[in-house]
């Protein structure tokens, strides 16, 4: 099979072309326009066997994977998907793999109307990296820098059963096989709170999705907006796995574990009944975990406990130049 026999079996011609995308795959580039006052959100993950994923990995799970991540971030801008572009690196080439894969990754676009409108491929380490376009109205966009002082900080979903899944891998923690098989769907499987950023559109002030551990993302909303924030640990919604497991590891994973694709967002504590209209209404859960105050020197960040005394956790989300110890 060649690399164009290999690209027409099972990326072309997929799903229904949408009228509003002129030029899709097969030509040197893909043509489209915005509609009329929108602007395009575009973002790129990588995923890379070893680091991103164990070896072996189940190919549909990774399909699905390589593009929730994407359209994660999408959702964290308040982004409508509409396209995205696939560049893969194979070792060899397995028709099982690129099966099960491209059924995964399309299982998802289906369901979010995102067309596959172009790629690369070419032999090497599997590798996949996936460029997502989205939608948004000029100026709508929920951005980092937005937070105001006085904004309740909220978390949608819930958080560390990813990170559970991980330590059970990685023999950190002892789990149940049926503990492990739970963890894992959230750490395979994640899903893109897609309707819920569009909810929050004109709601939300700043957004972030949780990709690497809620401390380590809510900081770059900290960083761009300038601000400080207090956090109730007894509030953090812990996914129910792990909520099985002891209350500091709670904690840690809840905070500093990464792969969970939940949205962290601020919004002024007037619009407390609208963001939960917004949450009703995209069907996903949102719990109020904090507020956003005056940045008083660093940490940005203050966790408090039950009784609101200050918790001192030297957690580190995760970083993939960061060495313990530096
Ligand atoms: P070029 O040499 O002009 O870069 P390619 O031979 O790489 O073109 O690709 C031919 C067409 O197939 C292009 O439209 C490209 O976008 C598309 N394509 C290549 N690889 C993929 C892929 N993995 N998924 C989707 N489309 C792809
Ligand atoms: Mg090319």
């Amino acid at each position: 099979m060649t690399e164009f026999d290999l690209i027409k079996k099972y990326f072309t011609d997929r799903q229904p072309p949408q009228s509003d995308i002129s030029l899709g795959i097969g030509d040197d580039c893909a043509l489209m326009s915005p509609r009329a006052g929108m602007q395009l959100a575009i973002s790129t993950d990588m995923l890379i066997e070893g680091r991103h994923f164990f070896q072996g990995a189940d190919a549909r799970m990774l399909g699905h994977k390589s593009l929730a991540v994407n359209l994660s971030d999408l959702a964290a801008m308040g982004a409508t998907p509409r396209a995205f572009t696939l560049a893969l690196a194979l070792p060899d080439i397995q028709p099982d793999w690129l099966r099960d894969f491209s059924q995964g990754m399309f299982d998802l676009a289906d369901q979010h109307q995102c067309q596959l409108i172009g790629g690369d491929t070419t032999k090497g380490p599997l590798t996949i990296s996936i460029t997502v376009f989205g939608e948004i109205p000029i100026g709508q966009a929920l951005r980092r820098g937005a937070a105001k002082e006085g904004d309740d900080i909220w978390a949608s979903g819930t958080l560390g059963d990813a990170r559970l899944a991980l330590a059970g891998y990685l023999k950190q923690q002892h789990l149940s096989e049926e503990h492990q098989q739970q963890a894992a769907v959230r750490m395979h499987m994640p899903t893109p709170r897609i309707a819920l950023g569009l909810a929050l559109r004109g709601i939300a002030h700043a957004a972030i999705d949780v990709s690497d551990g809620l401390i380590g993302d809510l900081n770059h909303i900290l960083e761009s907006s300038d601000s400080g924030a207090t956090l109730w640990c007894e509030a953090l919604p812990v996914g129910p796995v792990l909520a099985q497991h002891n209350i500091n590891l709670q904690r840690e994973f809840a905070l500093a574990g990464g792969d969970d694709y939940e949205l962290c967002f601020t919004a002024s504590s007037d619009q407390r009944p609208a963001v939960l209209a917004a949450a009703k209404q995209a069907g996903t859960e949102v719990t109020r975990i904090g507020f956003i105050e005056k940045k008083k020197g660093l940490p940005r960040l203050h966790l408090l406990d039950a009784n609101n005394q200050p918790i001192n956790l030297s957690l580190h989300s995760f970083d993939h130049f960061y060495e313990p110890g530096n």
